[in-house]
């Protein structure tokens, strides 16, 4: 391939910690080409009302949040691609990325794929994500105030967004479907002495109620004990039974946690120079915008200097 056909740098993601390294590095006349990937725009552009989001008074609605950062991008020079990765050399350099329908060299790769939260995948549930089920309880749990509101997980996530979600709600229902927790002994005992949370064990989600009118009414639910279907009237439904990280893909090539999250040190570096990771994909602890767009912002301005000391 000529030289000229060779990218300084490709960015893998388009959610917040992505079109953030994609402003730096193309603030910085790398002409960066974004690959948009499988959820374009990340877990934003499924968030209704941001409010935590530094510099929007009134909140902004994350798809148009995600919006003004793509055109911003594109503004200084990014290229943004509907594509998705198939698989990636990182052995070689510059590095090959193979997208099905052609191969792109680069001297740098940002991997800012993220972490798609896990859905139960009920029709219900799908359709009503945004008007009352929600995954980021830090993100939407201020709407629900003085509401009941029902939690589904036994791990820690799910303790950690029933007792975060205790601070707006009259009361948080957390339905978990077997009798044994994987959470940690100090994080379930404090969400069992909390006075607003009442657990349900053994119970499964049939369907979430509300989706005519747009606006979750209840759960229909069933006791896997006793199989006895009831509906639990809430105001909306937080999942809190994991994410996984989009990472796979570099199984083998880069350290990966024991959950397929990006092993990084000095916050963004994989073990392979000239690979960046930021956001979601290697954040299992912070998971907010800001953090992403933060670690966006070093995995960009670290690129620039590896460039530098390697020569483009
Ligand atoms: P997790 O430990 O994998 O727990 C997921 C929970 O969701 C499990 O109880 C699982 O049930 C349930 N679940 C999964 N799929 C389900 C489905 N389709 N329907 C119903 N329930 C389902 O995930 P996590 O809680 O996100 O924790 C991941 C890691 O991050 C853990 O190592 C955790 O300690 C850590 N973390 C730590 C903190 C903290 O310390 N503050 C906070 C959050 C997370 P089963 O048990 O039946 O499989």
């Amino acid at each position: 391939m000529p030289e000229n056909n060779i990218r300084d740098t490709v960015i893998l993601g388009s959610g917040c910690s992505g079109l953030t390294a994609a402003i730096y590095a193309a603030r910085s006349n790398l002409k960066p080409l974004v690959l948009e990937g499988h959820e374009p725009g990340g877990q934003l552009s499924i968030t209704t009302l941001v409010e935590n989001f530094p510099g929007w008074p009134d909140g902004i609605q994350g798809p148009e949040l995600i919006e003004n950062m793509k055109k911003q991008a594109v503004r200084f020079g990014a290229e943004l691609r509907m594509a998705h990765l198939v698989s990636a050399d990182l052995t070689k350099h510059p590095f090959e990325l193979n997208l099905g329908n052609e191969v792109i060299q680069t001297r740098t790769l940002i991997i800012a794929s993220g972490a798609s939260a896990r859905w139960l995948n009920l029709p219900s549930e799908q359709a009503l994500i945004g008007y009352g089920v929600s995954s980021c309880a830090t993100c939407d749990g201020f709407f629900f105030s003085g509401k009941e509101i029902a939690v589904i997980g036994g791990g820690d996530s799910a303790m950690e967004e029933a007792l975060f979600l205790t601070r707006f709600a009259s009361k948080v229902t957390l339905i978990h479907r077997r009798e044994q927790f994987r959470a940690s002994k100090i994080m379930l005992e404090r969400a069992i002495a909390h006075e607003k949370i009442n657990f349900l064990t053994n119970t499964t989600v049939e369907e979430v109620l509300g989706v005519e009118q747009k606006e979750v009414s209840g759960l229909k639910l069933r006791n896997l004990a006793s199989q006895e279907r009831y509906v639990l009237p809430v105001s909306a439904l937080f999942l809190g039974i994991g994410h996984d990280p989009n990472a796979k893909m570099f199984t083998g090539q880069i350290d990966l946690d024991d959950d397929g999250y990006i092993r990084t040190r000095d916050n963004v570096f994989t073990r392979v120079p000239g690979v960046f990771a930021c956001g979601d994909v290697q954040d299992r602890r912070y998971k907010q915008a800001i953090t992403a767009a933060g670690s966006g912002c070093m995995a960009a301005l670290e690129v620039e200097t590896f460039l530098e000391e390697h020569g483009r």
